[in-house]
């Protein structure tokens, strides 16, 4: 195997973001594939690193719709103008989307649309006279971006904990994970428990990825807890966004993740899927019902960044739109998702560090455990998760693993996420570096225990 090219942060000028990693130097991708400028190959199973090249890398038409569009127009304010860019992706966009979600403001990453979907879900309160309602309600392990509005959505101190004050206090309920409550009972009492001291008329929407990304890979509430969210809606009013920035545009084998769901949005955010890698562009769309509030109201939603529905993301978001249906790429997602999932689960049957193999369509998820019990959390101090992408880099595989926050919700997990051009061979083997990952991972994890005191139950 050839020696990787690393680049470490006392030789560099980025301000590189852990500073004690070394970082592959990555020039070209083509597919699944990554190669430094040495020419080792890193296997890519999880688009890029952060679930974004549904595509794949390198050589794509994308490439083409961008100079084209840039030759004509690449950008223009659109607080001023429109283009037919803009207007062709929203009319795809909306189409896509589950029924009557109907208007579109795109952005240039998820954060931003979750901001501006924060912002809306206000603005549709303040239009119909209840400007009391304020407050978000989600799941406390998610994640939904590094801005301070985003992190607050978060329930998760140790990632919030730093910016305080900065990260204003949002209402959290636990996830209905198999640890937790599997039945999703628990967390609709949790609801009601936060609608009852928040004030349910204090309430302007509930916020929550329907399957979650990075913070809780793979795992998606039971139908029964979508049922009951619903019927709460109803009952007090609030708005029902879904961040689908990773589980937008076909990842979990359907256009959005929603459509699987019992439960209609009134807001969706997506992105990272709908450049593909080519270029930044996001979306927030929102219910016809939704827009009507303004509509009827101020006639005026007055937000935007510089970058909001440019010529040249629009361009490329459209390309990327057209290739996935053409190539029928979701449907591929839809068949072969199931398969991959089955066979990492029997890779990883016999390894006592792996607790559950969950998910859909190309988002997967490992969940580890104390293998001396089967359930408790790891020790934080064996740092799992960052040993799991260590040991996987060096076997030439790329894949994104999850710290616990040491909030008591999660533990070490494992996002696998590849491109949905992967071929049949490239997913085996993805499956088969990841199951010699884990295993070697686990006999370092059985070392480090034998001699420490039993596990002491689900805790962090
Ligand atoms: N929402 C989810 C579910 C995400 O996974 C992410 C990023 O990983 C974001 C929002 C933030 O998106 P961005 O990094 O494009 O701002």
């Amino acid at each position: 195997m050839r020696e990787p090219v690393l680049v470490r942060s006392g030789e560099t000028r980025v301000f590189v973001r852990e500073l004690d990693r070394a970082y592959p130097l990555i020039e070209r991708g083509d597919g699944v594939w990554l190669y430094d400028t040495g020419g080792t190959a890193y296997l890519d199973a999880v688009s890029g690193g952060a679930m974004v090249t549904s595509l794949g890398h390198g050589h794509n038409e994308a490439i083409a719709a961008a100079a084209e569009q840039a030759a004509k127009v690449s950008f223009i304010y659109n607080q001023q103008f429109t283009s037919p860019a803009q207007e062709a992706l929203a009319r795809e966009l909306t189409a896509l989307s589950p029924p009557g979600m109907d208007r579109v403001h795109f952005t240039s990453g998820g954060a931003e649309a979750n901001e501006t979907a924060l912002r809306l879900a206000r603005a549709y309160h303040v239009e119909r006279g209840e400007p009391q309602r304020r407050r978000i309600i989600s799941p406390a392990q998610a994640y939904h971006g590094p801005t301070m509005a985003t992190l607050a959505l978060a329930g998760r101190a140790g990632l919030r904990a730093p910016f305080d004050p900065f990260v204003v206090d949002q209402l959290h309920i636990p996830p209905a994970t198999w640890r937790f409550d599997p039945s999703g009972a628990e967390a609709l009492a949790a609801l009601d428990r936060v609608l009852e001291e928040a004030g349910p008329d204090s309430v302007a929407a509930f916020f929550a990825e329907p399957v979650s990304a990075a913070a809780l890979p793979g795992y998606s509430p039971p139908d029964a807890f979508w049922h009951g969210l619903d019927e709460r809606r109803r009952e007090h009013g609030f708005l029902v966004c879904l961040d689908e920035v990773v589980t937008g545009m076909g990842r979990t084998g359907t256009w959005f993740a929603a459509e699987q769901l019992p439960i209609e949005p009134d807001i969706i955010t997506t992105a990272k899927g709908l450049g593909a890698g080519y270029a930044a562009v996001g979306a927030m769309l929102c219910h016809q019902r939704v827009y009507d509030a303004v509509a009827a109201g101020s006639r005026a939603f007055e937000h935007g960044h510089t970058w909001d529905g440019a010529p040249l993301p629009c361009a490329v978001g459209l390309s990327v739109i057209d290739q996935l249906k053409r190539d029928g790429l979701v449907d591929r997602v839809r068949e072969r998702g199931p398969i991959l999932r089955d066979a990492l689960a029997a890779a990883l049957a016999d390894v006592e560090l792996v607790r559950e193999v969950r998910g859909r369509g190309f988002l997967l998820g490992v969940d580890y455990v104390d293998p001396r019990d089967g359930e408790s959390f790891l020790p934080l101090d064996l740092a799992v998760a960052s040993r799991i992408d260590m040991e996987a880099l060096d076997r030439r595989l790329l894949v994104y693993s999850t710290q616990p926050t040491a909030d008591g919700f999660t533990g070490d997990q494992t996002l696998v996420a590849p491109a949905f051009v992967a071929s049949d061979e490239e997913l085996d083997e993805i499956v088969e570096r990841l199951a010699a990952t884990v295993a070697a991972v686990e006999r370092w994890v059985k070392g480090q225990l034998a001699g420490r005191p039993a596990a002491t139950g689900a805790t962090a």
